[in-house]
């Protein structure tokens, strides 16, 4: 772990790191021990004033070299990413790992340009100026299914705005991480950045129970972000939520069906479909839904899975024996309600590894569980529609509002619809595709935080007036 600026070995329980695709066992991490966290937050503390004081150049200096050498290490970023996800490799080294290096050197930039209201005299004799300043120690919490991406995208926008930072990977997978982190202690000063291994209920709540963390930054489960906010009740602190999502997909009869079933194919499954903006709830109109459902589920069946580090595979296995269990459950009760049919997979792969085959349950019904709960896992459903309305207040019916997507090829309609869905992102025929400079967060359940972009920036700054009297 780094601490200070130190490579340490954590002093906790050992977590048992498995590799999905084999269910072998990597390594083992231990977790940091309560005196090693409360070492890191004590680092991060020290390290803030002058931190905070450095001139936004400084740090995107610095981050460009960080930036620098992640490129350097991509493939063996690329390569402990997928032995420890499943993710397919070729897919992580060639799109996660670029998009990752890009938004280190965007918040560099980014950092330069933040605005306010101009300075001004609003009672005679004063001049009134807004400041945008650094909160202070900020504790990120991330998840296991992009550990590095996650990790970046909270990182780069709080060191870009001059907090320092405790990170704590998802305990069952910290290895990218801790490479970030002996990368990071040859990048950044000492006690800037620190990052402490462990789970939840342990290094996680010292984390956001102790008084010198201003901010709790979480990307994970609605769950876990309901613990979060009752704990950060207790010392008040800001907290930034990315929670999870369940994203509707609305195909009208005129939409391009060869685009659509192109899109789904790659946005409902890629991480094997373990992605809060995954494309796993698809309503589509009445004239078009037979020929989607049929496309859609021969399209699948030609997505290879396989083991994650050979060509051409683009579907990995789930993150754990676990995570498959939950999923084939979901399918499970959805097949024993009847008016379901499993159009494609709905079965685990034999054999090693935590593999669940790609699957498309059609006929589907507002109210069925696999249409209300997130899955996350490779399984879409399908829902017909039958008028606008009725598509855009199912698709609203849902707490979570992360992502969803309206594919048409009348201009009017997409807008229109667009305007009216309450998700933090509505793609227009397209679904799941993310620059640095948008914004990705949610509204209702799916929380309030905003990765990326410069609204990121503002959530790890706090506005601040001075007045000084003439
Ligand atoms: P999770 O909520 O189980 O864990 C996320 C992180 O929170 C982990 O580091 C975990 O150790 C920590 N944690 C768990 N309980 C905690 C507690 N009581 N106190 C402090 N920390 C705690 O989520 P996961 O299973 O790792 O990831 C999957 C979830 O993340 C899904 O719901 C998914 O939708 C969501 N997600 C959301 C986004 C987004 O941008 N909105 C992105 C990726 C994943």
């Amino acid at each position: 772990m780094l601490i200070d600026q130190q490579l340490v070995r954590g002093e906790g329980a050992a977590e048992t790191i498995v590799n999905p695709a084999t269910g072998e066992t990597l390594c083992d991490v231990p977790e940091a021990s309560p005196e090693q966290v409360q070492r890191a937050i004590s680092a991060a503390s020290r390290a803030w004033d002058a931190w905070s004081q450095t001139t936004p150049a400084e740090r995107g200096r610095l981050l460009l070299k960080l930036a620098d050498v992640v490129e350097a290490h991509a493939d063996a970023f690329a390569t402990l990413e997928s032995l420890n996800c499943g993710k397919p490799l070729a897919p992580v080294r060639n799109e996660e790992l670029p998009a990752i290096v890009d938004c280190l050197r965007y918040f560099a930039g980014a950092a330069r340009c933040l605005n306010a209201p101009v300075a001004g005299e609003y009672a005679a004799g004063y001049t009134s100026m807004i400041r945008r300043d650094a909160i202070g120690v900020i504790g990120a919490i991330v998840p296991w299914n992009y550990p590095l991406m996650m990790a970046v995208w909270k990182l780069a926008p709080a060191l870009a705005a001059g907090n320092t930072l405790v990170l704590k990977p998802s305990e069952q997978t910290p290895l990218s991480a801790l490479l970030f982190g002996t990368l990071a202690a040859e990048v950044l000063p000492k006690g800037v950045l620190n990052i402490v291994c462990g789970r939840g209920a342990s290094v996680g709540q010292q984390l956001i129970d102790h008084p010198h963390v201003r901010m709790v930054a979480l990307t994970g489960d609605l769950s876990t972000g309901r613990k979060v906010l009752q704990a950060a009740a207790g010392s008040l602190k800001r907290t930034h939520m990315e929670l999870g999502g369940k994203a509707p997909v609305l195909v009208f009869d005129d939409a391009d069906l060869k685009a659509v079933v192109e899109g789904i194919r790659v946005a409902g499954y890629y991480n094997a479909g373990q992605d809060c903006t995954a494309a796993c709830r698809i309503y589509a109109g009445p004239k078009i839904y037979e020929k989607l459902v049929a496309d859609l589920s021969s399209a699948i069946a030609s997505l290879k899975m396989g083991v994650p580090q050979e060509a051409d595979v683009e579907l990995g296995p789930l993150i754990s024996s676990r995570q498959r269990e939950r999923v084939a459950s979901f399918v499970e009760r959805a097949q024993m309600q009847g008016h379901m049919e499993v159009t494609a997979g709905g079965k685990l792969r034999r054999g090693p590894g935590f593999f669940y085959e790609p699957t498309v349950i059609a006929g589907a019904r507002q109210e069925d569980e696999i249409v209300q709960r997130e899955v996350f896992g490779p399984v879409v459903s399908v829902t017909r529609f039958t008028d606008t309305e009725q598509a855009v207040n199912w698709a609203n019916d849902s707490d979570y509002g992360l992502a969803s997507s309206v594919w048409t090829q009348d201009v009017g309609r997409a807008l229109s619809v667009a305007r009216r869905l309450q998700y933090g992102c509505t793609w227009v025929n397209a679904h799941g595709l993310f620059v640095n400079e948008m914004p990705h967060g949610g509204t209702k359940s799916s929380g309030y935080g905003k990765d990326m972009s410069v609204l990121s920036l503002e959530d790890y700054t706090v506005a601040r007036h001075v007045m000084v009297k003439l």
